[in-house]
């Protein structure tokens, strides 16, 4: 197992902004996993497991503990059934399984990241969710490095929640159910995923952001109707202030295509991101009485620097901050 010290992560994230791990490692196997948390748990150091950093902001200051990036990238094929390792990107998974005459996870074509990252948050498209496609995995104990095989009901899955959020256990693997097709549903299916990516490139920006900066809210969390609706969409109450390609902070800009989304220049920091998801919050507090929370995770800060829900009940979305 090789441990590297003093590790930039600007690299290692969609924003490219933020400081450096103090200890950085990039395990190719499970012993290799294993190991790395014994090392953290000897040093005792905070650990951070790291996919394709496309849901992340990396606090300027870094993060002073061990980042593990699990290589994992093994996928194995059982009939109607795939075997993904953590660190395998999504895009690949979705062409592999294509051309192996499986359908399903296309859905979620275009979206950046690895298995692990996914699985931690139950990526979501539309009406998709990851977890309608997850049997079973293998996870990690963070404590431990005990390894566990569990089926779909452990992660009590939710939209942009999983147990993997209560950074008690990492993923190592999982297994999905797809539909075993024809090859001439699979050229159906790939010319899905196509029009998938071919519509999402039109509306949302694909690089220097981590896609929607804000999760959407929970109909309990918005006390009010819109012609006879609850409407859950950020980008609606962003949109409707009118801060797309306009509201700026340094170098991080609401997107012109998107108003849930943050786009950042070389300049930028990560202050400058939080500067900017702040002012939004603000905006959207004051004119609707209701408070957006982030759905990108963060590394390094010491303290969550957003505002918390204003909501009297709600309970503060502060679970993804990770010291
Ligand atoms: C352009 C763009 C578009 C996007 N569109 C969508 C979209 O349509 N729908 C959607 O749901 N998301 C979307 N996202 C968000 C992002 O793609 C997903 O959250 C993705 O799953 C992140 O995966 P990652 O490997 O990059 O994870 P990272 O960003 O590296 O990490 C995210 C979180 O996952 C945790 N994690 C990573 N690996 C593991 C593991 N093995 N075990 C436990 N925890 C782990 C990390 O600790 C971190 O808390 C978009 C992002 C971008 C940049």
């Amino acid at each position: 197992m090789i441990i590297q010290e003093n590790i930039t992560l600007a690299d290692k994230n969609w924003f490219r902004t933020g400081g450096k791990a103090r200890f950085y490692t990039h395990p190719s196997n499970e012993q290799g996993m294993v190991r790395a948390i014994q090392f953290a748990q000897k040093e005792a150091l905070p650990i951070f497991v790291l996919g394709d950093g496309a849901n992340i902001l990396v606090s300027d200051e870094g993060f002073n503990g061990l980042v593990i990036k699990p290589g994992l990238g093994h996928i194995h094929f059982d009939g109607s059934f795939v075997t993904a390792g953590a660190g395998v990107g999504m895009p690949a998974l979705i062409e592999q399984c294509l051309a192996q005459g499986l359908s399903g996870l296309e859905e979620f074509s275009g979206i950046p990241g690895t298995v692990g990252g996914s699985v931690y948050i139950n990526i979501h498209y539309f009406q998709f969710l990851l977890s309608h496609f997850l049997v079973s995995a293998r996870v990690i104990q963070a404590k431990s490095g005990d390894i566990l095989s569990v089926d779909a009901s452990w992660f009590n899955f939710g939209y942009d929640d999983s147990k993997l959020m209560r950074g008690e256990y990492y993923l190592l693997d999982a297994t999905f159910k797809l539909k075993q097709v024809t090859p001439l549903e699979a050229a159906f299916a790939r010319g899905r995923s196509m029009e998938i990516i071919r519509h999402r490139h039109q509306r949302y920006p694909y690089a220097n952001t981590c896609g929607s900066f804000f999760r959407n809210f929970h109909a309990s969390e918005v006390p009010f109707e819109v012609n006879g609706k609850r409407i859950c969409f950020v980008a609606y109450y962003l949109d409707k202030i009118g801060v797309k390609g306009m509201l700026r902070v340094g170098g991080a800009v609401v997107s012109h295509q998107h108003a849930n989304m943050i786009v950042t220049s070389p300049e930028a920091t990560s202050s400058d991101v939080v500067q900017l998801a702040r002012t939004m919050q603000q905006l959207v507090f004051d004119e609707y009485g209701i408070v957006p929370q982030p759905e990108c995770q963060l590394l390094g800060f010491k303290i969550n620097p957003f505002l918390e829900s204003a909501i009297v009940g709600l309970v503060a979305q502060s679970n993804n901050v990770q010291l």
